[in-house]
Formats: structure tokens, C-alpha cells, sequence
């Protein structure tokens, strides 16, 4: 096995070209994928080695450009197995060139080549012994079993008679087997069993034998040291004139090294060695199962190449042994940071990939992107010098991205490219369209944060009316920000940013502060237990969050017992840590809790009642249909009078016609609000409506503009 050199295994599929070729104009005519090009200079020069996954990444470059890459050294034709393995191991190359002494390029050689000329050497190898059996058969019949051609061959061979006693060995069976000629001669092949095979193995030995007169395959033996090991065996029968069985000879190798060189090869086919993550032919075979999961199941997967940045400067200012290490360590961080289910590969160079099942949504994605990079750019330290790697990030998704391995993987690496263009250290989307979303995303999140500093958000406020009278009897409070152009952004989109990015409670203490500023502005008017609502999402609630509240709340001297906290009821039955213990600091202090979106959740009114709420918000959605619908009359009707045996007041929301509001009334609904009583206002015109009369609908021009607003 040893014997076999650089210059036996070279590798057939490369194609010649030209320094000024492009791969564009020559590609399209193999089918072969694992091909490199030889590029050669216009004198016929070797140049170096460009693999096919490369130029395809830049279908538009001349060759010379892409070997602006590190070229390896190349191997001398006599280079041996050893040699090549570990240079292609260690300098993570699919393929190394071969150069003669005269400087001639004679070919390449490639894992897969040696692997190709291991498995026609095992062959040759068979024919070879197969030879030797006829030969051996010809020096029996001749009477002339020479000890030379017993002793020339590094085959162990064993002769035996009929009754299976073994009646010759040659020098290469007692190497191997440790048995001496005098040992051997008399004994029957028992002598080696291993124990290994069961009973049937012999059987089907003995059938071959008998059918065939020859029986070939692996076999476990034991030696004389008692250790077991694998040998390659080889039984033909010699008959006699008469056709009768008159011999048996067994011809083996002793096939260990051959073994753990196969294992060895194995695992190099598909791990790095330097992480012992998968290699480039584990991952797109896991990408294949991959694809082929998703489009059973429907469901969708991304693909994130991860690039380090400038790691070529760090390898060439400190050293590959530098940079083999940081190499690890980032291995090591990429796989502490993913899922267990997340496949990570090192495809080569400074270049990983990450595999994540089952996502669709672009956030989630992003999120898990950010938490690499954040990994990533972790200081190391190596050796007393601390470094500061970041890394540059492609995604792509199936099926949006690509339906097949390869394009996807491609189109990863384009976005990659992009990515470290756009200033490394970030990541993007290979799609427009979803970095176009996330863009706006952060856009939004970067200008609220602005809005914010700046003072540039308001609050609206919706009357809360009590019916039947109409009697304007609080408000509730509502987020307003226009974008720089003063074009209005709903709180539907701000506010989920907000809570994403942390903003959520600068705004939420931010709303209170402004509520309770306001607030007191309405002690004047005739509405002495006159309440404000505030809205308040699960994720504002944070262990110290009920004691900023109240601290607001002394510092403007609003009284508590008029502030009222709105949570849905997903919030609310979610259990969220903490949310009790604030639930009740804050009732203790007289803030009432109103359960916002009530029937849209799935909770139900006897697990509500063992928190410390005080109403119920009928949703806009039962509201709605009121009229029409009887269902969610019967819903509103069971709803009201549940509440109401436990002690719960109810407020409608969106009463948006005279007649739902009848309907509300006649069902013994408390309060309602809603665009037939007024749209959310400017806190002047609340305070113009409550002097008009303080009754809605009402038909003063405040009211009549309030109900348009
Ligand atoms: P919400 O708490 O359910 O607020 C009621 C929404 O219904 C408001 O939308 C309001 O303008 C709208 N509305 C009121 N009456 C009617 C009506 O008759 N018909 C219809 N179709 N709609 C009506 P808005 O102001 O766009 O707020 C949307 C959501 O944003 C709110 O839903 C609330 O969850 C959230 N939000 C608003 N301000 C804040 C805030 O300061 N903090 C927090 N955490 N969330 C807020
Ligand atoms: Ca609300
Ligand atoms: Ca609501």
C-alpha cells in the first residue's frame, strides 16, 4: 500500500486552460462536478490550481485573477500516500498539483484520485493472488512445491489434505500468524479460529468449496499471541487427474493495516481534521437530506456561510499555526452557539457553514445570524495576545433560494460576498426582499430609538364612555409617531420593534410619565373619578418595573387609583415571571389591571379570576359583528354575564355604530369605546370634549370632529 506515489495517483478529471480563460466560456460541457482546472500562462507555465467550486462562484474572471488565493506547494511525483494525505489534510486543499523535477506539470491529485487507485490496487492485487493459486497448482501436480515460491510471496499460504490437516506452510504464514512450520503441519485450521464466525460462516465456506472449488472473502483469525485480526483469504481446491479433491490451498493477506488505512481514509473523507467538523462532502450530503426533508415535509430550512474576516492577514502576519488555532476555537464557539439539530461544516479554508432545520421566519434567522457573529467576535485569547476575529455572514433559504444543494450553497456565498461588502461583521440575506424587510425593520428600530431621545412620540386618547348616559367617565392612551416625512407609523408596526428590540420599556415608562403629566391637567373638570388607561406589554414587565411605576406616579402625584394597566389576556395567561408579583404590587397601590383583547385569547374567565384584575375589554372582533352576527351576540351576552357574577366590570371596544352600542347596553354592558363615540384625539380635544358636555356622541363641532378625527 505504501508503495504507491504521488505520480500513481493522479487525478483525470482536470481540465487545461488558459490564464485568460473565463469559466463562463468553458463551462457548461462536463457533467463532472468535482473537476479542477490546470491553469497554464501563455508559454505553457504552470500557474497553480483553480477548483471548479471557485470559478464558478466568478463566472465572469480570467483564471489568473483566481489564483489570487494561496497556491500549495506542489508535490513531487514520488511524493508518497503518506505525504499526500496529510498535506491535504493539513493545508485543507480538495486537490494538490504534481511537478517533476524539471518544473513540468504532470497532473493533480485529489483524495478522491487516491482513493480511486486504492480500490484498482486492491484489484490487481486479487488478480495477482489468483495467479498464484494457478501457479501453486501447477508446482503441486508437478510434484515440485518449491520452498522458492512459497517463500518469494508476502502471501501467507497454508496447504491442506482432505481430512483438513494442514500439510504445508510457508514462511510468510508463521509472520503472520506466529505459528512455526513444526507448530502448523498436522494441526487443522482450528488452530486459528478466532471465534468470530459463526457456524453458518464455515458452512457457506464449505458449500463454495464444494460447488465451486473456491471460496474468497474476509476473515477474522487469531494469532499465537492470542490477538485477533482480519485477513484476506483466498481457499482454492486441487483436484487430482480424477477430478477428486486432493488438496485444499489457502492463500491470505493480513489486511489490519489495510483496515485502519480504510477507517482512517474514511473519516478524512468526511471530517476536517483540523475541527473534526463535517467536511464539504459530509455537509452537502447532509444539505441533500435536507432538501429532500423539506420538500416531504413542506417545510422550509436556511443555509448561513460564514466567512472570517481577514483571516488570510492573521495567518500571513502570525502564522499557520496561529491561524489553525483560531480556526478551532471558532469551530468550537460556532458549535456551542447552534442547536444540537443545526449541522456545522468547515468547507474549507476559514470557510463554515450552518444547516438550520424547520425556519422560515426571516427574525429567527437573523437572530440566530447575530448570535454567531456575536460568538465570533468574542476577544481570544491565544497564546497572551488577544484577538479580535468577526466574521461575515450569507444566508440562503430553501425553497425560496434555490431548490437544489449546490445553488443554494452558491447563493449563500454571493450573499456572503455582499455582506462583507456592505462592511463585514454583518450579515444578508441572499433574497432582496427580505433584506429589504429586515432593513426596514432596523430602519424603524434606529429611527425610534431617535423619536424617542427627541421627544417626537405623543399620545392619543380615546374616550371611554359609560352607557347607557354616554358619560365620558376615562380614556385610554395610545402611542403616536410620525416618520421624519410625517408619515404616521401604527403601533402595530413600532411596537412589535419596540418589544424586539428592547425599546418597549423606554416607551411604556415614557407613556406613563406622559399620561400622568397630562393627568393632572384633568383634575380641574368635573370628572373626579375620571380613569386613564395605559397600555402595557408582557415584555415591559421586569422585576424592578412595578416600583418605576409607582415612583412615576409619587414624583407627578397622580393618583394611582386612577391609572389602569391594560394587558391582553395572552399576556396575562402566559405567566410571564414576575407578572403576578407586579400584578399585585400595583393593585396594592390602588392601579386597577383591565384584560385587553378579551375572547381572542384561550384563557378562560376561572383561571383570570385568580389574578388581581378588575375588567374585561370585549374585543373589537365580537364587537364588530354584533348586529349581524348572533354567535357573538351570544358571546358578548355570556361574556357580560360572566364577568359580572365575578365581579368584573366590562368595556366594550371599537363600538363603531349607534346600534351596536344599543345592543351592548341592552345586554348590560358598562363601558364602551370606539369610533361612534370618538376616535383617539390630541389630549386638547379630550379636554374640549369634556368641557362641551362630557357626553359622546356628542353634537358640538368638537364632538362631530372627534367622531371623524
Ligand atoms: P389596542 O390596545 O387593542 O388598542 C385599540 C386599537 O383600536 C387602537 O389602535 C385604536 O385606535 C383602535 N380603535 C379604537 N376604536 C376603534 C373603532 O371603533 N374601530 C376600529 N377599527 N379601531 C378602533 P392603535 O392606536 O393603532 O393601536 C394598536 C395597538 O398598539 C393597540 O391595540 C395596543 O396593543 C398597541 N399600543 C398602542 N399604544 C401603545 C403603548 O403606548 N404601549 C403599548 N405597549 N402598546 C400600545
Ligand atoms: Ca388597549
Ligand atoms: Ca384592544
Amino acid at each position: 500500500m505504501s508503495d504507491l506515489r504521488a505520480k500513481d495517483c493522479l487525478c483525470v478529471r482536470y481540465t487545461r486552460v488558459d490564464a485568460f480563460q473565463r469559466y463562463r466560456d468553458i463551462a457548461g460541457d462536463g457533467t463532472d462536478s468535482a473537476k479542477v482546472f490546470a491553469v497554464f500562462s501563455e508559454d505553457g507555465v504552470f500557474m497553480g490550481l483553480v477548483e471548479e467550486r471557485q470559478a464558478a462562484l466568478f463566472p465572469g474572471r480570467i483564471f489568473a485573477d483566481l489564483l489570487i488565493r494561496r497556491q500549495p506547494a506542489p508535490l513531487p511525483p514520488d511524493a508518497d500516500l503518506e505525504t499526500i494525505l496529510q498535506r491535504l489534510g493539513e493545508e485543507r486543499v480538495d486537490s494538490l498539483p504534481v511537478i517533476d523535477e524539471d518544473g513540468r506539470f504532470i497532473g493533480a491529485v485529489s483524495m478522491l484520485s487516491v482513493f480511486t487507485t486504492l480500490g484498482m490496487r486492491e484489484q490487481a492485487l486479487r488478480e495477482e493472488r489468483e495467479k498464484l493459486i494457478t501457479q501453486l497448482q501447477c508446482e503441486l501436480e508437478n510434484r515440485q512445491v518449491a520452498a522458492s515460491v512459497f517463500d518469494a510471496t508476502s502471501e501467507g499460504i497454508m496447504v491442506t489434505d482432505t481430512n483438513n490437516h494442514i500439510l504445508l506452510v510457508n514462511r510468510a504464514f508463521t509472520r503472520t500468524t506466529g505459528f512455526s512450520e513444526q507448530e502448523a503441519i498436522g494441526k487443522t485450521p482450528e488452530l486459528l479460529k478466532s471465534g468470530r464466525h459463526g457456524h453458518e460462516f464455515y458452512q457457506a465456506m464449505r458449500r463454495a468449496l464444494e460447488e465451486k472449488g473456491a471460496w474468497e472473502g474476509e476473515i477474522w483469525n487469531r494469532r499465537k499471541s492470542g490477538d485477533i485480526y482480519p485477513e484476506w483469504l483466498h481457499i482454492n481446491v486441487i483436484p487430482d487427474e480424477s477430478g477428486k479433491v486432493r488438496y485444499y490451498a489457502g492463500v491470505f493477506s493480513d489486511i489490519t493495516q489495510h483496515q485502519e488505512l480504510r477507517a482512517k481514509l474514511l473519516h478524512l473523507a468526511y471530517y476536517d481534521v483540523l475541527t473534526d467538523l463535517p467536511n464539504r462532502q459530509l455537509f452537502m450530503d447532509r444539505l441533500e437530506q435536507a432538501i429532500a426533508h423539506a420538500r416531504r415535509s413542506g417545510s422550509e430550512f436556511s443555509l448561513l456561510f460564514i466567512d472570517l474576516d481577514r483571516f488570510k492577514d492573521i495567518n500571513d502576519t502570525l502564522g499557520h499555526r496561529f491561524g489553525d488555532q483560531i480556526l478551532v476555537h471558532a469551530a468550537k464557539r460556532l458549535k456551542n452557539v447552534v442547536r444540537e439539530s443545526d449541522t456545522v461544516a468547515r468547507l474549507g479554508g476559514d470557510e463554515f457553514t450552518v444547516l438550520l432545520p424547520d425556519t422560515s421566519r426571516p427574525e429567527d434567522i437573523a437572530e440566530t445570524a447575530e448570535k454567531i457573529l456575536a460568538a465570533l467576535s468574542a476577544p481570544l485569547a491565544l497564546e497572551g495576545k488577544t484577538l479580535f476575529i468577526a466574521a461575515s455572514i450569507g444566508v440562503s433559504r430553501y425553497p425560496g433560494d434555490g431548490a437544489d444543494g449546490e445553488s443554494l450553497l452558491m447563493n449563500a456565498d454571493a450573499a456572503m460576498y455582499r455582506a462583507k461588502e456592505s462592511g463585514r461583521g454583518v450579515f444578508h440575506f441572499y433574497s432582496a426582499a427580505m433584506n429589504s424587510q429586515l432593513n426596514r425593520r432596523l430602519e424603524i428600530s434606529n429611527a425610534l430609538h431617535h423619536a424617542l431621545a427627541a421627544d417626537q412620540l405623543w399620545l392619543a386618547w380615546q374616550p371611554q364612555v359609560s352607557l347607557p348616559d354616554g358619560r365620558i367617565i376615562g380614556a385610554e392612551v395610545l402611542a403616536r409617531w410620525e416618520d421624519p416625512g410625517g408619515t404616521p407609523i401604527p403601533p402595530s408596526v413600532f411596537i412589535p420593534i419596540a418589544e424586539e428590540t428592547g425599546l418597549i420599556g423606554a416607551i411604556g415608562e415614557w407613556a406613563i410619565r406622559s399620561l400622568c403629566r397630562h393627568g393632572m391637567e384633568l383634575t380641574c373638570h368635573a370628572c373626579s373619578n375620571f380613569r386613564l388607561a395605559v397600555n402595557f406589554s408582557p415584555l415591559q414587565v421586569k422585576p424592578s418595573m412595578h416600583q418605576a411605576i409607582l415612583d412615576i406616579l409619587a414624583e407627578s402625584s397622580f393618583d394611582p387609583r386612577r391609572l389602569e394597566v391594560e394587558l391582553t389576556e395572552t399576556a396575562l395567561s402566559t405567566g410571564r415571571d414576575g407578572m403576578l408579583k407586579f400584578l399585585m404590587t400595583l393593585g396594592e397601590a390602588g392601579v386597577e389591571v383591565s384584560v385587553d383583547d378579551f375572547g381572542t385569547g384561550c384563557s378562560n374567565l376561572a383561571n383570570l379570576k385568580l389574578l388581581p384584575v378588575h375588567k374585561l375589554k370585549i374585543d373589537q372582533s365580537f364587537v364588530c359583528d354584533l348586529a349581524t352576527d348572533p354567535n357573538d351576540r351570544q358571546i358578548a351576552a355570556a361574556v357580560i354575564s360572566m364577568a359580572h357574577a365575578l365581579g368584573l366590570k366590562v368595556i366594550a371596544e371599537g363600538v363603531e355604530t349607534a346600534e351596536q352600542a344599543a345592543i351592548l347596553t341592552e345586554l348590560g354592558c358598562d363601558m364602551a369605546q370606539g369610533y361612534y363615540f370618538s376616535r383617539p384625539v390630541p389630549f386638547d380635544t379630550l379636554k374640549q370634549l369634556l368641557n362641551d358636555n362630557g357626553v359622546l356622541p356628542s353634537d358640538t363641532p368638537t364632538g362631530r370632529a372627534a367622531r371623524l378625527a
